[in-house]
């Protein structure tokens, strides 16, 4: 169980990430890495081993972009290499995950059945191509997230961006922390309020099961049983 931030922001995004990923470094972890979306187009770093490598490779090769997704990972299912690294995408979609999808091998199968190719041994991969298979059935990314959450078992914070939408992010929890924090013209996503903390004071805490629809602008919170509900905004 390590780290999620997200940052739907109007400025640069990539160094924001890590610094908020370093105020989650006391959970432990074995790799880590950012997704940037720059005019629709997801561009990802991944390092194994502490945020130092990362940070090198940035300083190399700067991701452009003011809105992304960072992830620190403790290996659960695949070895803690920079492939196995979060974020993982699978066509349209790009996700960071904390926890275990227990049933992750049943919902692979038919999947491999119908000779998807998948990149990493991780139990997470499989749930961004099941909401790429909805993408692709016409749903939209709201639609798609409630379809594949249910159908999900274990204990789990996601956040999920999608090729295309600059001004869109989806996060979940399940068993896992996960809060909500409120600015001016920007909206983030983290484990905990100090991953938050350089942002915002202003955070909406989110309920076991609830997920929410971040624009810059706006904040929708759903329940597990898909219904928007409304969660205090704590300082
Ligand atoms: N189960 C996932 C993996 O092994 C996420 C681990 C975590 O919580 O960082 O990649």
């Amino acid at each position: 169980m390590c780290g999620i931030v997200g940052i739907l922001g109007t400025e640069p995004a990539a160094w924001r990430l890590v610094d908020s990923l370093r105020r989650l470094e006391y959970r432990g972890y074995d790799s880590a890495g950012i997704a940037i979306m720059n005019n629709g187009e997801v561009s990802r770093m991944r390092a194994k081993g502490k945020l130092i490598g990362l940070e090198k490779k940035l300083l190399g090769d700067d991701l452009i972009g003011n809105m992304g997704i960072g992830h620190t990972r403790w290996a659960t299912h695949g070895a803690p290499t920079e492939v196995n690294a979060h974020p993982h995408t699978a066509g349209q979609v790009t996700i960071v995950h904390n926890g275990i999808i227990e049933n992750f091998l049943a919902l692979k199968a038919p999947f491999e059945a119908a000779g998807t190719q998948f990149a990493t041994q991780t139990d997470t991969e499989v749930v961004a191509h099941m909401l790429n298979r909805e993408l692709d059935k016409g749903n939209t990314p709201q639609q798609a997230v409630a379809t594949v959450l249910p159908q999900l078992e274990g204990a789990f914070a996601l956040a999920i961006i999608f090729k295309g939408n600059d001004d869109l992010m989806i996060a979940a929890r399940r068993g896992s922390p996960l809060a909500v924090g409120h600015g001016d013209g920007e909206n983030y996503i983290g484990s905990d309020a100090v991953a938050l903390a350089p942002f915002t004071n202003r955070v909406t805490y989110l309920d076991d099961g609830d997920w929410a629809v971040l624009s810059r602008t706006k904040v929708s919170v759903f329940d597990q049983d898909n219904q928007p509900v409304e969660r205090p905004i704590t300082h």
